[in-house]
């Protein structure tokens, strides 16, 4: 083939040029190719080390790039530059499901990652939220074991209802997330129509000093829409990019989408006596106690040119928060303050906040030092305290964020019980309250589809109990569709009496 005299010369990764891109070196046209031939070596081995691991959740995603602004003057409540009236920052988001492998349909019934990163000039402020407001658990020992029920079993390598209900049901604190994932809000539309929330309380801390309590909530100004079961079955057949496709060409298309950010704030000192434990993450602030108010504005508006290098090796990491901003009591996202940061370094390399996307767009003075895949200079002192003027810690005279007063003997216990802490208020509220007639039927439609699908005789019983006890009528319904779907099928004899779950009180685990 005559090669095109007007393009670039392929090049070896050393930038040599190469002799051919079709033909490998060989002894005589028919005969056996040479080890020296570096190019084709080089090619070989490269492909092979092109799949880095994929990340454990979350597999599934893509994302953009943009802005935050700040539309209205909040700095009674932080420090945070990034927050300050007017302020604006380059932003990263990336979007995912959460139990689907790397290639899965990105329609699947499933909560969705939500994780903004703001480069700003006091370093990346990272958000890792969901579309959901709240979570299935509450104690980060379970989190593993909740991610390996949604995965894949040991045997066969399939997904399995069966172990989904049977660790859900056995945890009746997933009772609020589940009722969402089974609502409408558990297959988005498209990644533009759906909200982002931190989920978790942060802390805020302003020019003074004075620490607040914060949740983000992320809304999207195209509108909530939503795929019902059936309309994303069939994408999931047609399409299983379609998030993905949906988002890049949006943006290509100039028709940028947008989230305004609103704030729910309580007082520092509320926290101690509210009613409910507001640093549980299977709980909502219900908005009428604590109203959302506007922040700024989070725009989309540039793909990705490189989708390995911008998106699949974006690392976002709770932990990674300014100051004016903490982290709270809340044992989960105390948790991820350390899992995220390692399961990047496990995937990506102890070096991967120099992986462009990933790197600050402000100084950074740390004494990180070495290890792989190092592109930075490190220069001398490499130790502190030193004589030879390197980095030196400077202290916030106003307080760091994050920091609060903990007292008392060292247990394994789960949170202290509030006065109207339950796990099944608030889910029963948002289905009697919240969803109208036709979004309960498509709630229960949903559960009994889901439950009908390989789930055995015991756990039914147990999910049925389970649906009761966070409103008595969708119980009855969801039971009352699942015999009819299954036509008398499972008869298998109960273990519901042998495996008891809570009732209306919060489980004490
Ligand atoms: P509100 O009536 O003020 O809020 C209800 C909220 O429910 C809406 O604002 C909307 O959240 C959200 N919502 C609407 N449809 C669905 C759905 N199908 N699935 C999930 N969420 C939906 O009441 P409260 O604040 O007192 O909360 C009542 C219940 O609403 C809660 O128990 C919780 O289940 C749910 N909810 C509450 C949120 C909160 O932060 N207070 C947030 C989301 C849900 P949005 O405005 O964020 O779109």
């Amino acid at each position: 083939m005559a090669s095109d005299k007007t393009a670039p010369p392929t090049t070896t990764d050393a930038g040599i040029r190469v002799q051919s891109d079709e033909h490998s070196l060989t002894i005589g046209r028919d005969g056996p190719i040479v080890l020296h031939d570096h190019y084709l070596l080089e090619q070989m081995a490269n492909f092979n080390r092109e799949r880095i691991p994929e990340r454990q959740p979350h597999a599934k995603g893509s994302g953009a790039f943009g802005y935050f602004e700040v539309t209205r003057d909040v700095s009674q409540y932080t420090k945070a530059k990034a927050f300050q009236p007017g302020a604006k920052s380059d932003a990263l988001v990336r979007f995912s499901t959460v139990a689907g492998e790397r290639g899965s349909p990105d329609t699947w019934r499933d909560p969705r990652g939500f994780s903004v990163k703001m480069y700003t000039e006091d370093g990346n402020f990272d958000m890792v939220g969901n579309n959901t407001p709240v979570f299935f658990i509450r104690d980060p020992m379970k989190f593993q074991h909740f991610i390996r029920s949604q995965k894949r079993r040991a045997d066969n390598g399939l997904r399995d209802h069966d172990m989904q209900w049977d660790f859900w049901t056995l945890s009746p604190e997933s009772a609020h997330q589940v009722t969402i994932l089974m609502g409408d809000r558990g297959i988005p539309r498209t990644w533009r129509h759906m909200n982002g929330y931190s989920s978790h309380t942060y802390m805020l801390v302003n020019a003074k000093g004075e620490k607040f309590w914060v949740k983000f909530h992320w809304k999207t100004d195209q509108g909530n829409e939503f795929f019902t079961q059936d309309e994303a079955d069939k994408m999931a057949g047609a399409d299983g990019d379609y998030h993905r496709r949906d988002l890049f060409n949006a943006i290509r298309d100039g028709d940028y989408p947008s989230w305004t950010l609103q704030w729910q704030i309580m007082p520092y000192e509320e926290a101690k006596k509210y009613r409910i434990n507001p640093f549980d993450l299977t709980k909502v602030w219900p908005h009428g106690d604590y109203p959302p108010m506007e922040v700024g504005k989070l725009v989309l508006d540039r793909n990705p040119t490189d989708f390995h290098t911008e998106i699949e090796q974006a690392a976002f990491e709770p932990n990674n928060m300014v100051p004016g901003i903490g982290l709270s009591p809340d044992k989960m996202l105390l948790a991820r303050g350390f899992s995220y940061a390692d399961a990047h370094r496990a995937r990506l390399g102890v070096n991967y906040k120099q992986i462009p996307v990933n790197k600050p767009k402000c100084p950074v003075h740390s004494y990180s030092k070495d290890g792989a895949m190092r592109t930075e200079n490190v220069s001398d002192p490499v130790y502190a305290p030193n004589s030879y003027g390197g980095p030196a810690a400077q202290p916030d005279p106003n307080g760091e964020a994050g920091l609060w007063h903990a007292d008392g003997d060292m247990v394994r216990e789960a949170y202290t019980l509030r006065e109207d802490d339950d796990d099944v208020s608030q889910p029963r509220a948002l289905i009697r309250e919240v969803m109208d007639e036709a979004a309960r039927k498509r709630l229960v439609d949903n559960i009994a589809g889901h439950l009908s699908d390989g789930v055995s005789e015991h756990i039914l019983q147990r999910a049925f109990e389970y649906w009761r006890n966070i409103d008595e009528e969708t119980g009855k319904n969801v039971e009352t569709a699942v015999r009819e779907k299954l036509g008398g099928k499972s008869k298998a004899p109960g273990l519901a009496s042998a495996l008891s779950i809570s009732g209306g009180k919060q489980a004490a685990e």
